[in-house]
C-alpha cells in the first residue's frame, strides 16, 4: 500500500486522473488502478499557489466504501442522564452516553434547528432577539449557523479523528476528513445536526426543545436534577452542564447558590470585512484568483504590549452574523456557506482581556456585557451595528460613509475606536498597522470595523475535577464544553463532550448501579397530577435487582408496604410504584417480568426523564 506525498498546481489537483497519474509515478509504479487522497492542503507561500496531496495508491481499483450512519444500542429503558445544552459538546455527549448504554435526556432552551431559522431571520430583519432562540441558542448551539471550520489546536484532549468521522456519519462531506483546514458550511450544519438529534432519538434518548434549564436540584453536595422555566422538575443521578459562552443566567445561578465559578480570561474586539478579492490577491499573489482555489483565508497575530492581538473564526466568502442572546445588545460573529462564495472575507480582529487580580468571578461577565450594551446604544439601540473604515479607526476620525457590508440588520457610522475600552482600542492599532505591513492590501479604507467581537470565549470557568471531571464542589455535576471553559469551538466542545460521557464507562453496573456499591437507582419517576409533583426513587441492593422488588422512596422517604401508598388517595399500589420504577430505571434487572408503567392507576401526567 504505497502512500506518496505530490505536489500538483490547483488545476491538476481538481483532476482525480492527474492526481493517481501523478501519484503512481512517484510511487515508481507503471501504473495504477486506484487511489485515494489521504491529506490536501494548500502551499500559498510560493508566487504560484500549490496543492500538497498524500495519495495512496494501489496497482487494482480501491472499493470506496462510505460511512453509514453509526449503530446504536437501544437505551430506552436505560439509566438516564440529563444533558443540558444541545450544542457540540451535548450533542457529542449524548451520543456517547448511548454507546455506553445510558440514556441521555437532552434539554434545549432554544428551539429545532427549522424553527430557530424564523428567529434568525426575526434578528436580522426586525431586530427582535428572542433570548432563548437565536444565532448562539437553540439545538446544534452555537456552532449550527457558522462557518463551521472544524479545526482545534486541541490535539492531546481527544479523538479529532472520531468527531469527524462522527459528522461524515451523520452527512457531512468525506472532504473533512482529508483537508487541512476543514469546514462544513451553515448550509449543511443544521442537516447533519438534525441527523444526529434522530439518532438520539431512534436509540432511546429524549431532546426536549422550549425547556431552560433555571435551577440545580441538590442535597447533601450532590446534584440530583435540574428545574426547568416551565416548573417542572427533572431527576437524574448525572447533569452534564453544557450551556456554552452565552448562558450568563446559568453562570449567575450557580454563583448565587455558592457553586463555585472563577472568572477566566478571553478577548475581545471587533469584526473586520474586507472584500474577498483583497484576501484573495494578498494570500494568493494574483489579480484574480485561480478557480480551482478556494477562497482564501487569513490568520494573524501579533503581541502588542504584553497581550496578543489576533484574527479570530475568519469566515472567507463569508457573513457577519448578530449574535446577540438578548435585547439591548450588539454582538458579532461569522458564518459562510459551504462553497464560501460570499463576496466579503470577515474576521475577528481581538486583544486577549486578563483577569485582574482579585476580580469576581463575575466581572468578565460584566465588562463583555457593558461594551455590548454600549455598541447596542451607539448601533442605534437596534441590531444595526456601529462600524468605522479601517484607517479611520486606527487614525481616530469619523468615517463619512462606510462600504458595502454583509452584516444583515446593517452598520451605522460611529467612532468605533471610542466606543471600545482605551486598552482594547489602542492594541486593535497597533496590531492592524502589522498586519498591514505583513499581508499586501490588508491595511485599507475598504475594509469596515464592526463592533463588537466579544463572545470569543467563556469569560467564565466552571472547576471541575481533573480526575472525575464533575464540580469540584458538587457531586454528580458535569461541566462541559466551551461555557465551562474547557473547550473554544465546534470540535473541541465536541471532544469534551465526549470525555465527560467516557468518564461513566465502566462506572455503571449492568443494573445502572454505581461501582456495584448499594444502590441507589436515582431517578427515577416524577409523576405530575392535579396537586403537584412527586418524585419516586427505588433503592435495591446491588446484585439482587430482578429477584426482589426494590424499596421505595417518595421525596427521599421511604415509603413502608402495605403503610402508605404511592399516590395519595390513589389506586396505585407500593408493588405498582416499585415496578414503575424498576422498569423506568433498570431495565435490564427487569427485564422479562415487568408491566409498562402505562395503565390502570397511573393517574398523572408521567413527566419522568424519558
Ligand atoms: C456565528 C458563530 C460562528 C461560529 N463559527 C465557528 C466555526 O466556524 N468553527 C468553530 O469551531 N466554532 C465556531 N463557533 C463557536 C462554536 O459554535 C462554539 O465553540 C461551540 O458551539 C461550543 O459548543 P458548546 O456545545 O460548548 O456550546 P454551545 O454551542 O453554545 O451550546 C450550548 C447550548 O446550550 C443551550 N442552553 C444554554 N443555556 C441553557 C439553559 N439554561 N437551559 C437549556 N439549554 C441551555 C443553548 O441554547 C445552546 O444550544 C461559532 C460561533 C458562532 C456564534
Amino acid at each position: 500500500m504505497p502512500i506518496v506525498d505530490i505536489v500538483l498546481t490547483p488545476l491538476e489537483a481538481a483532476d482525480p486522473v492527474l492526481v493517481r497519474a501523478a501519484a503512481a509515478e512517484a510511487a515508481g509504479m507503471a501504473r495504477a488502478g486506484g487511489h485515494q487522497v489521504l491529506r490536501r492542503s494548500i502551499d500559498a507561500r510560493s508566487r504560484q499557489p500549490r496543492v500538497r496531496l498524500r495519495v495512496r495508491v494501489e496497482a487494482e481499483a480501491i472499493a470506496e466504501e462510505p460511512l453509514s450512519p453509526p449503530v446504536l444500542p437501544d437505551v430506552r429503558t436505560a439509566p438516564p442522564v440529563i444533558v443540558v445544552g444541545c450544542g457540540p459538546a451535548g450533542l457529542f455527549a449524548a451520543l456517547r452516553l448511548i454507546g455506553h448504554g445510558l440514556r441521555p435526556v437532552l434539554l434545549e432552551r432554544g428551539k429545532d434547528v427549522r424553527a430557530r431559522r424564523r428567529d434568525l431571520a426575526a434578528i436580522n430583519r426586525l431586530h427582535i432577539v428572542d433570548p432563548d432562540s437565536n444565532y448562539c441558542f437553540g439545538e446544534g448551539g452555537a456552532g449550527t449557523y457558522s462557518d463551521g471550520k472544524l479545526y482545534t489546536r486541541s490535539h492531546k484532549r481527544g479523538d479529532v479523528e472520531g468527531v469527524l468521522t462522527t459528522f461524515v456519519r451523520f452527512g457531512a462531506s468525506p472532504d473533512i476528513l482529508i483537508d487541512a483546514h476543514p469546514h462544513i458550511g451553515t448550509n449543511k450544519l443544521p442537516h447533519i445536526i438534525t441527523a444526529m438529534r434522530e439518532a438520539i432519538i431512534a436509540a432511546g434518548g429524549t431532546v426536549h426543545f422550549h425547556t431552560r434549564v433555571t435551577d440545580l436540584v441538590l442535597r447533601e453536595g450532590r446534584v440530583h436534577g435540574v428545574r426547568t422555566a416551565d416548573g417542572q422538575e427533572l431527576l437524574a443521578h448525572a447533569v452534564v452542564l453544557a450551556t456554552g459562552h452565552s448562558a450568563r443566567d446559568i453562570f449567575r445561578l450557580l454563583h448565587a447558590k455558592g457553586i463555585r465559578i472563577e472568572a477566566k480570561e478571553f478577548a475581545m474586539g471587533v469584526r473586520i470585512e474586507h472584500p474577498q478579492s483583497i484576501i484573495d490577491r494578498a494570500q494568493y499573489h494574483c489579480d484574480v484568483r485561480d478557480p480551482h482555489l478556494p477562497p482564501a483565508s487569513y490568520s494573524l497575530v501579533e503581541q502588542v504590549d504584553g497581550r496578543g492581538v489576533y484574527s479570530f473564526c475568519m469566515c472567507p466568502g463569508g457573513i457577519i452574523a448578530p449574535c446577540a442572546t438578548a435585547p439591548e445588545e450588539v454582538v458579532t460573529n461569522g458564518w459562510s456557506p459551504s462553497k464560501r462564495n460570499n463576496p466579503y472575507a470577515n474576521s475577528g480582529m481581538v486583544v486577549t482581556c486578563p483577569v485582574p487580580p482579585g476580580a469576581d468571578p463575575l466581572a468578565m461577565v460584566e465588562l463583555q456585557a457593558a461594551v455590548e450594551h454600549a455598541a447596542w446604544i451607539a448601533g442605534g439601540r437596534r441590531q444595526s451595528a456601529p462600524a468605522q473604515r479601517m484607517i479611520d479607526f486606527v487614525k481616530g476620525r469619523p468615517s463619512a460613509d462606510l462600504p458595502d457590508c454583509s452584516y444583515p440588520p446593517g452598520i451605522v457610522p460611529f467612532r468605533v475606536d471610542q466606543l471600545l475600552p482605551p486598552d482594547i482600542a489602542m492594541r486593535l492599532r497597533a496590531g492592524l498597522k502589522a498586519f498591514g505591513s505583513r499581508m499586501r492590501g490588508y491595511y485599507t479604507n475598504e475594509a469596515v470595523v464592526v463592533a463588537v467581537e466579544s463572545r470569543t470565549s467563556s469569560p467564565v470557568r466552571i472547576p471541575r475535577d481533573r480526575a472525575t471531571l464533575q464540580h469540584v464542589q458538587v457531586e454528580g455535576l458535569f461541566p462541559c464544553g466551551e461555557g465551562a471553559g474547557y473547550a473554544g469551538g465546534i470540535v473541541s466542545a465536541a471532544m469534551d463532550g465526549e470525555r465527560v460521557a467516557m468518564r461513566w464507562r465502566g462506572s455503571w453496573g449492568s443494573n445502572g448501579a454505581m461501582d456495584g456499591r448499594e444502590v441507589r437507582c436515582i431517578p427515577i419517576l416524577s409523576i405530575r397530577h392535579g396537586r403537584g409533583t412527586h418524585h419516586y426513587e427505588a433503592h435495591h441492593p446491588a446484585g439482587a435487582p430482578g429477584t426482589q422488588w426494590p424499596a421505595v422512596h417518595r421525596h427521599g422517604l421511604p415509603l413502608r408496604p402495605g403503610v402508605d401508598r404511592g399516590r395519595q388517595g390513589g389506586r396505585w399500589p407500593m408493588e405498582r410504584l416499585a415496578q414503575a420504577l424498576v422498569h423506568a430505571q433498570c431495565p435490564r434487572a427487569s427485564a422479562g417480568h415487568l408491566p409498562s408503567i402505562q395503565g390502570r392507576g397511573m393517574g398523572g401526567q408521567h413527566t419522568a426523564v424519558r
